[in-house]
């Protein structure tokens, strides 16, 4: 159960330090405060040039996120990459940032550096080297074989247009990279705004968070600020066990959004305790992440609408956003990297579902990469009840036979 935050804190205790990292691993990093307190904020400095005539610097191209945009089906959209229906549509390399975020709820500070319950690798750890951002050998039961193995979200765009990339475009990739860790941000949480942490009863040393989503949005905002991030690229702000409320009561584990632009994702990296605690099939280590990958590629400016679909996952009324991770939460699949440990990726869906392409445009015709989805979309219905979609716990992503070599179909 989830406590109200106490309300201890002092503002003063925090205002615009820099603070040594604390914790394994972390003598080299210094996170910057961001001080967001209601009734004490801290406005910010401004320095100004006192001189006189300083050097005109010439004004920096503006950059902006590679994407394509076509219409399939009868339905536009925009897209990260290039077009695969182009031939030879080639790769697209976007540099991606990944922000460690602690969230100080005053004092209690629960931050993604160090190992989550029953882990022994610092959670952020995990997500760098989770096939989201490393080359992992795929399923060729989910994903088509690449030329070389690929990150989790390249081998869902090329499955999700197979047909015509097979085609016309083998060597179509959109890839994250290169990527960078910067330095962690903390977020100071106050009393009063509705947050609550909850100590986690497998691993009585570390808490859950709640934050209000809008709040923990404003703060990110400004950090993209701080980070000199350009549109070109991806930021991925990294949480660890938190849940960010809404203000209709509906509680996510992380979202994709844009500012001006610049494209960033929140993600909570969740431990597996999370899931039986709070009843959120599904969220487990890296899974929230694999989820708002799959819509950044597909959606990044948020503005791509579809027919009406829902009753399917979040999704439980009527809607027409092409969210490919939406309808499918809680469906998870594992991927088991060489060392022996399993990430979970959640099941996206392919934009023939939306579009009801039929055939379906996708790998093995298929609506969703695990299968669960056998069909188009059916039409919505407002005030469409939720339905259970079948789960398929034994489906992963893990390629289970040995690699061919010289062999090609
Ligand atoms: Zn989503």
């Amino acid at each position: 159960m989830l406590i109200p935050v106490a309300s201890s804190q002092r503002c003063s205790q925090h205002t615009g330090n820099w603070r040594a990292s604390v914790g394994l691993r972390l003598s080299q990093r210094a996170s910057v405060l961001i001080v967001l307190l209601s009734g004490c904020s801290i406005p910010p400095t401004t320095t100004t040039s006192s001189g006189t005539n300083p050097p005109q610097t010439p004004p920096t191209p503006v950059k902006s996120l590679a994407v394509w945009t076509n219409n399939f089906n009868g339905v536009p959209f925009t897209m990260v990459g290039t077009d695969p229906s182009s031939a030879n549509g080639g790769t697209t390399e976007i540099t991606t940032i990944i922000v460690p975020v602690r969230l100080n709820f005053g004092g209690i500070v629960i931050i993604p550096e160090e190992p989550a319950c029953g882990d022994t690798q610092p959670a952020i750890q995990r997500v760098i080297q989770s096939p989201i951002l490393q080359n992992a050998a795929w399923n060729p039961a989910v994903f088509p074989a690449a030329t070389t193995s690929t990150q989790f979200g390249d081998a869902f765009q090329r499955a999700n247009f197979w047909s015509i990339i097979s085609k016309t475009s083998p060597n179509y990739h959109v890839l994250l990279s290169p990527y960078s860790e910067a330095a962690a941000i903390t977020i100071n949480i106050p009393p009063g705004i509705g947050a609550q942490i909850a100590q986690n009863p497998l691993c009585p040393s570390e808490f859950y968070g709640a934050v209000p989503q809008q709040y923990l949005d404003t703060a990110v905002q400004q950090a993209l600020i701080g980070l000199h991030a350009t549109a070109d690229q991806l930021v991925m702000f990294i949480t660890y066990d938190t849940e960010l409320l809404l203000t209709d009561g509906g509680i996510w584990l992380g979202y994709h959004s844009n500012a001006g632009g610049q494209t960033y994702l929140v993600a909570s990296y969740m431990d597996g305790a999370f899931e039986q605690i709070f009843r959120t099939p599904g969220a487990i280590d890296t899974s929230v992440l694999s989820h708002e990958v799959g819509e950044w590629l597909d959606n990044p400016l948020g503005v791509n609408k579809v027919p009406a679909w829902g009753g399917y996952g979040l999704q439980t009324s009527c809607g027409s956003d092409l969210e490919v991770g939406d309808p499918l939460v809680g469906n998870v699949g594992a991927y088991t990297d060489p060392t022996g440990f399993s990430y979970h990726l959640q099941e996206l869906a392919y934009f023939s579902w939306f579009a009801r392409n039929s055939p379906s445009l996708a790998y093995q015709g298929r609506y969703s990469t695990l299968g669960t989805f056998p069909t188009v979309a059916p039409p919505c219905v407002n005030g469409a009840l939720k339905s259970d979609h079948l789960r398929l716990p034994q489906s992963n992503y893990t390629e289970w036979h040995p690699v061919r070599s010289a062999e090609t179909d």
